[in-house]
Protein backbone atom coordinates (compact mmCIF):
# COMPACT_ATOMS: atom_id res chain seq x y z
CA UNK A 1 0.00 0.00 0.00
CA UNK A 2 3.18 1.99 1.42
CA UNK A 3 4.27 1.90 -2.69
CA UNK A 4 1.43 2.22 -4.26
CA UNK A 5 0.72 5.81 -2.46
CA UNK A 6 4.63 7.14 -3.41
CA UNK A 7 4.15 6.15 -6.91
CA UNK A 8 1.08 8.16 -6.94
CA UNK A 9 2.40 11.14 -5.33
CA UNK A 10 5.80 10.74 -7.62
CA UNK A 11 3.38 10.93 -10.59
CA UNK A 12 1.41 13.99 -9.56
CA UNK A 13 4.38 15.75 -9.24
CA UNK A 14 5.90 14.86 -12.41
CA UNK A 15 2.66 15.48 -13.94
CA UNK A 16 2.35 19.18 -12.30
CA UNK A 17 5.82 19.65 -13.63
CA UNK A 18 5.27 19.09 -17.23
CA UNK A 19 1.60 21.27 -17.13
CA UNK A 20 3.94 24.06 -15.77
CA UNK A 21 5.71 24.20 -18.62
CA UNK A 22 2.79 23.69 -20.99
CA UNK A 23 1.12 26.92 -18.99
CA UNK A 24 4.77 29.16 -19.99
CA UNK A 25 4.23 28.25 -23.39
CA UNK A 26 0.83 29.92 -24.04
CA UNK A 27 1.94 33.17 -24.70
CA UNK A 28 3.91 32.33 -27.07
CA UNK A 29 1.28 29.98 -28.47
CA UNK A 30 -1.10 32.75 -28.78
CA UNK A 31 1.25 35.38 -30.17
CA UNK A 32 2.38 33.37 -32.63
CA UNK A 33 -1.02 31.83 -33.26
CA UNK A 34 0.39 28.22 -32.96
CA UNK A 35 -3.05 27.05 -32.64
CA UNK A 36 -4.12 28.52 -36.13
CA UNK A 37 -1.08 27.26 -37.67
CA UNK A 38 -1.76 23.70 -36.71
CA UNK A 39 -5.15 24.38 -37.62
CA UNK A 40 -7.17 24.51 -34.41
CA UNK A 41 -10.15 26.77 -34.39
CA UNK A 42 -9.19 28.73 -31.07
CA UNK A 43 -6.23 28.94 -28.86
CA UNK A 44 -8.94 26.58 -26.03
CA UNK A 45 -9.25 24.18 -28.46
CA UNK A 46 -5.84 23.59 -28.91
CA UNK A 47 -4.98 23.83 -25.40
CA UNK A 48 -7.94 21.30 -24.91
CA UNK A 49 -6.86 18.71 -26.76
CA UNK A 50 -3.53 18.77 -26.95
CA UNK A 51 -2.95 19.07 -22.65
CA UNK A 52 -6.30 18.62 -20.85
CA UNK A 53 -6.34 22.69 -19.91
CA UNK A 54 -9.85 24.17 -20.00
CA UNK A 55 -10.72 27.53 -21.15
CA UNK A 56 -10.41 29.07 -17.84
CA UNK A 57 -6.81 28.28 -16.89
CA UNK A 58 -5.85 28.99 -20.45
CA UNK A 59 -7.44 32.46 -19.43
CA UNK A 60 -5.75 32.96 -16.13
CA UNK A 61 -2.39 31.74 -17.83
CA UNK A 62 -2.52 34.28 -19.93
CA UNK A 63 -3.96 37.14 -18.10
CA UNK A 64 -1.07 36.28 -15.14
CA UNK A 65 1.54 35.77 -17.73
CA UNK A 66 0.63 39.05 -19.72
CA UNK A 67 1.28 40.92 -16.28
CA UNK A 68 4.20 39.97 -15.36
CA UNK A 69 5.85 39.98 -19.20
CA UNK A 70 8.27 42.77 -18.14
CA UNK A 71 9.23 41.49 -15.07
CA UNK A 72 11.52 38.65 -15.18
CA UNK A 73 11.72 38.34 -11.24
CA UNK A 74 8.43 37.07 -10.97
CA UNK A 75 9.04 35.15 -14.51
CA UNK A 76 11.07 33.10 -12.75
CA UNK A 77 9.38 32.82 -9.72
CA UNK A 78 6.54 31.06 -11.81
CA UNK A 79 8.75 28.79 -13.81
CA UNK A 80 10.07 27.43 -10.54
CA UNK A 81 6.75 27.36 -8.63
CA UNK A 82 4.01 27.66 -11.55
CA UNK A 83 1.56 30.38 -12.35
CA UNK A 84 -0.55 30.24 -9.04
CA UNK A 85 2.37 31.29 -7.17
CA UNK A 86 2.67 34.61 -8.51
CA UNK A 87 -1.03 35.10 -9.39
CA UNK A 88 -1.74 37.56 -6.50
CA UNK A 89 1.37 39.55 -6.86
CA UNK A 90 0.52 39.66 -10.48
CA UNK A 91 -1.24 42.95 -10.98
CA UNK A 92 -0.19 44.85 -7.80
CA UNK A 93 3.72 44.92 -9.11
CA UNK A 94 5.25 46.92 -11.09
CA UNK A 95 8.75 46.06 -13.17
CA UNK A 96 10.14 48.32 -10.30
CA UNK A 97 8.86 46.29 -8.01
CA UNK A 98 8.95 43.05 -9.05
CA UNK A 99 12.15 41.82 -7.27
CA UNK A 100 10.39 42.39 -3.47
CA UNK A 101 7.42 40.97 -4.76
CA UNK A 102 9.09 37.96 -6.52
CA UNK A 103 10.80 37.23 -2.92
CA UNK A 104 7.54 36.89 -1.54
CA UNK A 105 5.77 34.60 -4.42
CA UNK A 106 8.56 32.15 -3.68
CA UNK A 107 8.78 31.92 0.18
CA UNK A 108 5.17 32.44 1.29
CA UNK A 109 2.25 30.41 0.90
CA UNK A 110 -0.67 31.36 -1.72
CA UNK A 111 -3.22 32.17 1.03
CA UNK A 112 -0.35 34.36 3.42
CA UNK A 113 0.38 35.68 0.55
CA UNK A 114 -2.95 36.81 -0.98
CA UNK A 115 -3.60 38.11 2.55
CA UNK A 116 -0.48 40.05 2.71
CA UNK A 117 -1.15 41.73 -0.65
CA UNK A 118 -4.63 42.65 0.50
CA UNK A 119 -3.40 44.60 3.30
CA UNK A 120 -0.92 45.74 1.49
CA UNK A 121 -3.35 47.02 -0.48
CA UNK A 122 -5.72 48.66 1.85
CA UNK A 123 -2.43 49.79 3.87
CA UNK A 124 0.48 50.54 2.26
CA UNK A 125 -0.50 51.59 -0.96
CA UNK A 126 -0.80 55.56 -0.76
CA UNK A 127 -4.05 56.17 -2.51
CA UNK A 128 -7.33 54.24 -3.67
CA UNK A 129 -9.25 56.15 -6.16
CA UNK A 130 -13.13 56.37 -5.51
CA UNK A 131 -15.55 56.26 -8.82
CA UNK A 132 -18.77 57.31 -8.26
CA UNK A 133 -21.46 55.77 -11.14
CA UNK A 134 -24.89 56.19 -12.03
CA UNK A 135 -26.42 52.55 -12.00
CA UNK A 136 -30.72 51.25 -12.01
CA UNK A 137 -31.37 50.69 -9.01
CA UNK A 138 -31.65 46.99 -8.99
CA UNK A 139 -27.97 46.88 -10.15
CA UNK A 140 -26.76 49.48 -8.06
CA UNK A 141 -28.23 47.14 -5.10
CA UNK A 142 -26.09 44.14 -6.28
CA UNK A 143 -23.41 45.98 -7.43
CA UNK A 144 -22.96 46.83 -3.53
CA UNK A 145 -22.83 43.46 -2.71
CA UNK A 146 -20.79 42.14 -5.09
CA UNK A 147 -18.05 45.25 -4.09
CA UNK A 148 -17.94 43.33 -0.70
CA UNK A 149 -16.47 40.51 -1.73
CA UNK A 150 -12.89 39.75 -1.00
CA UNK A 151 -11.97 38.99 -4.32
CA UNK A 152 -14.31 42.43 -5.84
CA UNK A 153 -10.65 43.87 -7.50
CA UNK A 154 -9.64 40.99 -8.91
CA UNK A 155 -12.93 39.64 -10.30
CA UNK A 156 -13.58 43.10 -12.25
CA UNK A 157 -10.40 43.13 -13.34
CA UNK A 158 -10.99 39.47 -14.57
CA UNK A 159 -14.80 40.72 -16.04
CA UNK A 160 -12.26 43.82 -17.68
CA UNK A 161 -9.83 41.53 -19.46
CA UNK A 162 -13.03 39.82 -20.96
CA UNK A 163 -14.57 42.20 -22.42
CA UNK A 164 -11.04 43.45 -23.75
CA UNK A 165 -11.23 39.87 -25.74
CA UNK A 166 -13.72 41.46 -27.85
CA UNK A 167 -11.01 43.84 -29.29
CA UNK A 168 -10.29 43.96 -32.64
CA UNK A 169 -6.96 42.24 -34.28
CA UNK A 170 -4.00 45.17 -35.33
CA UNK A 171 -3.57 45.77 -38.24
CA UNK A 172 -0.24 46.18 -39.77
CA UNK A 173 -0.09 48.88 -42.43
CA UNK A 174 1.96 51.99 -43.52
CA UNK A 175 -1.27 53.58 -43.84
CA UNK A 176 -0.92 56.52 -40.66
CA UNK A 177 -5.11 56.01 -40.76
CA UNK A 178 -6.70 54.00 -38.11
CA UNK A 179 -8.83 51.26 -38.98
CA UNK A 180 -12.86 52.47 -37.70
CA UNK A 181 -13.33 49.24 -36.08
CA UNK A 182 -10.04 49.90 -33.77
CA UNK A 183 -11.43 53.45 -33.23
CA UNK A 184 -14.55 52.37 -32.40
CA UNK A 185 -12.46 50.00 -29.77
CA UNK A 186 -10.82 52.56 -28.33
CA UNK A 187 -13.50 54.95 -28.21
CA UNK A 188 -15.42 52.68 -26.60
CA UNK A 189 -12.83 52.09 -23.92
CA UNK A 190 -11.89 55.42 -23.02
CA UNK A 191 -15.23 56.72 -23.00
CA UNK A 192 -14.01 59.62 -25.28
CA UNK A 193 -12.15 61.01 -21.93
CA UNK A 194 -8.49 60.87 -21.89
CA UNK A 195 -6.79 57.37 -20.39
CA UNK A 196 -4.12 58.63 -18.67
CA UNK A 197 -4.67 57.45 -14.61
CA UNK A 198 -6.91 60.11 -13.12
CA UNK A 199 -7.04 62.72 -15.91
CA UNK A 200 -10.32 62.29 -17.47
CA UNK A 201 -10.23 64.80 -19.34
CA UNK A 202 -11.34 65.41 -22.49
CA UNK A 203 -9.48 62.99 -25.16
CA UNK A 204 -8.45 64.47 -28.28
CA UNK A 205 -5.82 62.44 -29.70
CA UNK A 206 -5.36 58.35 -30.40
CA UNK A 207 -1.81 58.25 -29.28
CA UNK A 208 0.49 54.85 -30.20
CA UNK A 209 2.16 53.68 -27.24
CA UNK A 210 4.15 51.83 -30.04
CA UNK A 211 4.90 54.80 -32.61
CA UNK A 212 3.69 54.32 -35.41
CA UNK A 213 6.68 55.69 -37.03
CA UNK A 214 8.72 52.73 -35.69
CA UNK A 215 6.12 49.83 -35.60
CA UNK A 216 4.01 51.07 -38.43
CA UNK A 217 1.36 48.95 -36.55
CA UNK A 218 -2.13 50.10 -35.53
CA UNK A 219 -2.74 48.01 -32.35
CA UNK A 220 -5.92 48.22 -30.21
CA UNK A 221 -3.82 47.70 -26.83
CA UNK A 222 -1.08 50.15 -27.70
CA UNK A 223 -3.29 52.94 -28.97
CA UNK A 224 -4.79 55.06 -26.24
CA UNK A 225 -6.91 57.43 -26.46
CA UNK A 226 -5.19 60.73 -24.55
CA UNK A 227 -5.80 64.57 -23.78
CA UNK A 228 -3.70 67.33 -25.82
CA UNK A 229 -1.49 67.96 -22.42
CA UNK A 230 -0.45 64.06 -22.01
CA UNK A 231 0.01 63.29 -25.50
CA UNK A 232 2.40 66.02 -25.07
CA UNK A 233 4.00 64.17 -21.95
CA UNK A 234 4.11 61.10 -23.85
CA UNK A 235 5.81 62.53 -26.89
CA UNK A 236 8.48 64.04 -24.75
CA UNK A 237 9.38 61.16 -22.94
CA UNK A 238 8.37 62.00 -19.66
CA UNK A 239 5.33 59.20 -19.01
CA UNK A 240 7.47 55.85 -17.41
CA UNK A 241 6.39 52.10 -18.35
CA UNK A 242 4.38 53.76 -21.79
CA UNK A 243 4.62 50.84 -23.53
CA UNK A 244 2.87 48.83 -20.41
CA UNK A 245 -0.63 50.72 -20.54
CA UNK A 246 -1.84 53.12 -18.45
CA UNK A 247 -2.34 50.89 -15.20
CA UNK A 248 1.63 51.09 -15.06
CA UNK A 249 1.82 54.63 -16.37
CA UNK A 250 3.57 57.32 -14.11
CA UNK A 251 5.82 60.67 -14.68
CA UNK A 252 9.42 60.37 -15.14
CA UNK A 253 11.16 63.30 -13.25
CA UNK A 254 14.03 62.92 -16.36
CA UNK A 255 12.69 62.74 -20.07
CA UNK A 256 13.72 60.05 -22.45
CA UNK A 257 12.42 60.79 -25.22
CA UNK A 258 12.59 58.38 -28.52
CA UNK A 259 13.66 59.23 -32.00
CA UNK A 260 10.40 59.59 -33.08
CA UNK A 261 9.49 61.65 -30.09
CA UNK A 262 12.37 64.08 -31.41
CA UNK A 263 11.22 63.62 -34.88
CA UNK A 264 8.04 65.38 -33.71
CA UNK A 265 8.70 67.32 -31.45
CA UNK A 266 10.96 69.20 -34.22
CA UNK A 267 8.49 68.82 -36.67
CA UNK A 268 5.71 70.39 -34.07
CA UNK A 269 8.31 73.30 -33.43
CA UNK A 270 8.86 73.95 -37.06
CA UNK A 271 4.69 73.87 -37.90
CA UNK A 272 3.96 76.07 -34.14
ZN1 LIG B 1 -5.08 63.75 -19.86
Amino acid sequence: MKDIHKQFVFYGQEARKWMRKCELLLPKIAKQKIWKKKRFGSIYEYAGKLAGMNRDKVNECLRVLNNIENKPELKKVAEEKGINSVKPVAVISTPETAEFWAEKAKNMPKNALEKYVQSYRLELLPRKAAVSVNLSPDLAKRFEQFKQRADFEELLEKFMDEVEDDKPEAVETDSRHIPAAIEKHVRRRSGDCCEYPDCGRKAEIFHHTARFATHKCHDPSKIYHLCEGHERLAHLGLIENEELGPRHWRLREKASPTETDRLVAKYRGRGG
